[in-house]
């Protein structure tokens, strides 16, 4: 239907059932909870496990810009951002109901990419789409996007469950995603004032960070395999300092991070410094990289410690002795919810 075209399908063509039928044709569900998907007033699910579920808001000109975004990147990361909300539970994603709002700017072909992304990232992380709704808008593209997910109710982990002296650990690094999305917007400004092509060369990593991130699904799998249920989670994404206030606020304890520890990647730092930016900057506040920060206990340290892909930032502490981030030379800095208040 679309392979011949040179302008843009409009959606206004096509009617609604029509777009549902052609946006959803192809799906065959893989899980067994998955009892009825697209194509009735409502799903059903049918599971003897615990259900959690999440869900996130997509506005254009507020979460995402066409502009650098590709249509199908965007719908990757719509689903990944949900499902990492899952995993920080310590459950698994199986479901997803996707409601868009489009307005008549939006194209067929765009919206063909974005529905592309979207099931990429399902077959990627085996979850089913299961329904969603369709609207038009006045502007632009709203996406709402609901993830249903399973796991045994003992597994389950919540924000609130570190202790004193618990192990403070997270996966990756951080500061990347902030630092891709940094380019991208100073590229387009140039773009637009002057007309210049960008150029992104060995830039990869942070951009892929920002536009195409994973979630940890790994990490998740790893950790049951390793028998460590962890104290406390949350995914980060709102960067390493705002995540940990939620979680030492919500188990009602402190922290001292180590600065030295915090997990920084080459690339990352480099562009940072480019734009006269602190990398533990990057790191601490910049957000959606889309990582585990958990606690575990002092006596799973030694199951987890060989993992490169886990790291030991620093240990939860006394409610009374605060939040604190640890300098090279043994000095005590407030960490802020925003991030880290420079000393001078
Ligand atoms: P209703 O009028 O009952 O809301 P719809 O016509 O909106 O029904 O939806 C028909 C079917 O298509 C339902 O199964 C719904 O979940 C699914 N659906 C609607 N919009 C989307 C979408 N954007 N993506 C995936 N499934 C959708
Ligand atoms: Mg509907």
């Amino acid at each position: 239907m679309l392979k011949d075209k040179k302008e843009p399908t409009k959606i206004s063509d096509l009617g609604e059932f029509a777009l549902i039928e052609y946006l959803t044709k192809n799906i065959k569900l893989k899980n067994k909870s998955s009892k009825y998907g697209v194509g009735d007033d409502a799903a059903i699910i049918k599971t003897s496990k615990t259900q959690v579920v999440t869900t996130d808001i997509l506005t254009e000109g507020i979460h995402f810009d066409f502009t650098y975004t590709p249509a199908k990147h965007l719908g990757y990361k719509s689903a990944v951002v949900n499902f990492s909300d899952v995993y920080a539970m310590n459950a698994m994603p199986k479901q997803m109901l996707v409601s868009i709002a489009v307005s008549s700017k939006i194209s067929l072909e765009l919206i063909n990419d974005f529905y592309e992304g979207l099931y990429l990232a399902c077959n990627r992380y085996g979850v089913d789409l299961i329904g969603g709704d369709t609207s038009s808008s006045l502007t632009g593209m709203t996406i709402s996007i609901t993830v249903i997910g399973e796991a045994d109710a003992k597994d389950i982990v919540y924000r609130n469950g570190a202790k004193e002296t618990d192990v403070i650990c997270v996966t990756g690094d951080l500061g990347g995603a902030y630092m891709g999305l940094q380019l991208l917007e100073r590229e387009k400004q140039v773009f637009e004032e002057v007309g210049a092509q960008p150029d992104f060369s060995g830039k990869d990593y942070i951009l892929e960070r920002f536009l195409k991130p994973e979630a940890r699904q790994d990490i998740i799998e790893l950790l049951k395999e390793i028998g460590v249920k962890p104290t406390s989670m949350i995914d980060i994404s709102d960067g390493l300092a705002s995540e940990m206030h939620h979680i030492c606020k919500q188990s009602n304890v402190g922290c001292k991070i180590y600065i030295g520890k915090i997990p920084i990647d080459y690339v990352t730092a480099e562009v940072a410094n480019n734009f006269k930016l602190e990398p533990l900057i990057t790191a601490l506040n910049g957000g959606e990289d889309y990582e585990l920060l958990f606690t575990i206990s002092v006596k799973d340290f030694e199951k987890i410690k060989d993992y490169k892909q886990i790291k030991v930032i620093g240990h939860i502490m006394d409610k009374d002795q605060g939040l604190n981030l640890i300098t090279e030379d043994d000095n005590f800095i407030e960490l802020k919810a925003n991030g880290w208040n420079n000393m001078d």
